[in-house]
């Protein structure tokens, strides 16, 4: 069944990921002196951070924070009309809706949503000012578009000609039935500033041809977003419902906290959904993305195709495939 278990990026013992190591082995501050340290460094979902990560480096390299670098990447992406499940040019729901979703999390544990927001261009954008203009992390529809409005938001029609086009032809093919895979690109994206700051993002426009109203993982801190920065963070893309259903990225941050890499928690999260779900995954895909409090990664999925971009000084932007568990 396991399939190209492929050499990890950045495994590390037990002691020195845990609060432990604090008490029994290396110190952040050694583990930093040692050159463990990979700061800064950038990890996004699939081919988009080729265009992103650059954007979210640009800042990094110049001693920038992580917060203001994961928002500068994401927002590439959400302009882009050729990323069909982010922003401008997502694909609609059902009823033809382009709807998105969005959270931002920083290494203080702010964090900022907004969910099934119409007619505005950068989710995250709107994300981060409620979680710094507000008491609350999530601000939904209706709500969320008049809190958009009042910080000078202006609305647009992100429907494009293309996604109008697909949305149509799926009308013809599908019968009005909600799918769950008509593919995935949410960006979702880790990043590590010089001083050791971990933020991330998250930013999408949900599964294609969604129902109406329908909120995916993606604008949800602990599903498609954790960032600890005492451990580490992670992000998600995949089916959302699934990602929802095991708390996926806080689980990840957990399983960090307890020693294992960013490689291995994402993998223990994923073995532990399929022995759980086994069958009800059919036709459904999930997958992580990792960086630890050292900015060490890992990425792992369900089924064969997740890739990432990974962005560190000595590498530069490399776009990489992930690991998986099962072979289809
Ligand atoms: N996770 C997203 C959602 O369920 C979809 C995706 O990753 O493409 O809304």
């Amino acid at each position: 069944m396991e399939k190209n278990r492929q050499p990890e990026v950045g495994r590390r013992s037990f002691l020195k990921t845990t609060g432990m190591a604090a008490l029994c082995g290396p110190s952040l501050a050694q583990e930093i002196a040692s050159g463990e340290s990979r700061w800064p460094c950038v990890i996004s979902t699939w081919n988009s951070g080729l265009k992103a990560n650059p954007a979210a480096w640009a800042i990094l390299s110049g001693g920038g924070w992580a917060l203001d670098a994961v928002e500068a990447g994401v927002r590439v992406t959400e302009d882009d009309p050729e990323d069909m499940s982010v922003g401008y040019g997502g694909l609609p729901d059902r009823d033809g809706h382009v709807t998105l979703d969005a959270c931002i999390m920083d290494h203080e544990g702010n964090c900022g949503a907004v969910a099934f927001l119409q007619n505005i261009r950068h989710p995250i954008t709107v994300a981060r000012r409620v979680m710094e203009k507000t008491p609350h992390v999530m601000l939904v529809g209706e709500g969320a578009l008049r809190f958009a409005l009042s910080q000078g938001f202006q609305k647009e029609n992100l429907l494009t000609e293309k996604a109008r086009e697909a949305w149509q032809k799926w009308l013809q093919d599908n019968d009005y039935k909600p799918q769950v895979r008509p593919g995935h690109d949410t960006i979702g994206m880790l990043a590590i500033d010089v001083q050791g700051r971990l933020s991330g993002a998250c930013t999408t426009s949900g599964l294609g041809f969604k129902m109406h109203g329908r909120v995916g993982d993606s604008p949800i801190i602990g599903a498609g977003l954790y960032v600890d920065n005492n451990v580490g963070a992670a992000t998600a893309t995949g089916n959302g419902e699934e990602m929802i259903r095991c708390a996926g990225s806080a689980m990840i941050v957990e399983q960090m906290r307890q020693g294992r890499s960013p490689q291995e928690a994402c993998e223990a999260i994923i073995r532990r959904l399929y022995n759980w779900r086994k069958e009800k995954l059919q036709g459904r895909q999930v997958c992580f993305i990792a960086m630890d409090r050292l900015g060490q990664t890992g990425a792992f999925s369900l089924r064969p195709g997740f890739e990432y971009t990974l962005s560190t000084a000595e590498g530069g932007h490399r776009l990489m495939k992930a690991s998986y568990l099962l072979d289809r």
